[in-house]
Parts: C-alpha cells; sequence; structure tokens
C-alpha cells in the first residue's frame, strides 16, 4: 500500500472534559435567562445526538436544569444553571491546609504519574505506600496529641 492513499486527519484535540467545561460555562454565561440547547449545540458545532448526551451529562451532575420549550417553532430546551451550583461556584471556603502537612504528594516525583481514575498506572494514592505511611503515623501523632 502506498503511503500516498493515507492522508494525515486533522482531528480536535477537545476532550469530553474540555467540552462539558465550556459547554457549562457558555450556559453560566447566559445567566437566569438561560440559552437554548439548540444555541448551544451550535456554538459548539454539535449534532442534537451529541449536544443532548452532553447537556445530559451536566443534568446529571446538577449543575443545569432544562426546560422543554417551544422555539422558533421547534421543540426544544431551555438550559440554565441550577441556583446551588451557581452558588458552589461563588462561595469561596477557607481551605485548611493543617491536615495535608506533610503528605508526601506534595514533594513526589511520581505525582504527574499517579492517577486514582487509571488503574494501570504504576502509582495510585490506593496502592502507595508512602501515603499509607504518613496516614499512619500522622493519625498516630493525631492519636497521641488527644490521649495527652
Ligand atoms: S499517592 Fe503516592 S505516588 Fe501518588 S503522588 Fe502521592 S506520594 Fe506520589
Amino acid at each position: 500500500m502506498s503511503s500516498n492513499i493515507i492522508k494525515p486527519i486533522k482531528v480536535s484535540v477537545k476532550s469530553k472534559s474540555d467540552l462539558q467545561d465550556d459547554a457549562y460555562d457558555a450556559i453560566s454565561k447566559s445567566g437566569e435567562s438561560g440559552i437554548f440547547q439548540t444555541e448551544l449545540c451550535k456554538v459548539f458545532s454539535l449534532d442534537s445526538r451529541d449536544g443532548s448526551r452532553l447537556v445530559g451529562n451536566l443534568e446529571k451532575q446538577s449543575l443545569i436544569s432544562r426546560e422543554k420549550i417551544l422555539y422558533k417553532g421547534r421543540w426544544t430546551y431551555k438550559l440554565v444553571l441550577r441556583k446551588s451550583s451557581a452558588s458552589i461556584d461563588s462561595v469561596k471556603k477557607p481551605v485548611e491546609v493543617t491536615c495535608v502537612e506533610g503528605a508526601p504528594c506534595f514533594s513526589c516525583t511520581y505525582q504527574h504519574l499517579c492517577s486514582s481514575d487509571d488503574d494501570t498506572s504504576q502509582y495510585s494514592p490506593a496502592r502507595c505506600t508512602w501515603i499509607e505511611e504518613w496516614v499512619l503515623t500522622s493519625f498516630g501523632h493525631a492519636m497521641d496529641t488527644q490521649n495527652s
């Protein structure tokens, strides 16, 4: 087979979660008036099936609500950010760092390879002896402090 037959295809490298984040931002920016699902699909060049799947995922995560509505003679959905998810974004919570002081992950040279989602990864918090030792040591110190 000649290599001239196979031509490289330019493929968008935007991941599913990037797309969900961008869609969430677009819905968020539309404010209380919301955005029509058909408009969202146009913005992100999605067909109605992919758009419906994307919006369905956001709805399942309780990030948005959708209301069936007649728009330009066609049924579509109006997408609005859920108030609870908007308030989560806007409320800044103080971060308590004392509970993670000394955690090995901050200085771990394998942090970039470590994943709790990837079962094939050699490095995972679920199998990490360094973090296990740190938890046991920290727990021991906490118990000592409590008992003294
Ligand atoms: S869990 Fe273990 S391997 Fe992963 S970043 Fe923390 S110390 Fe490193």
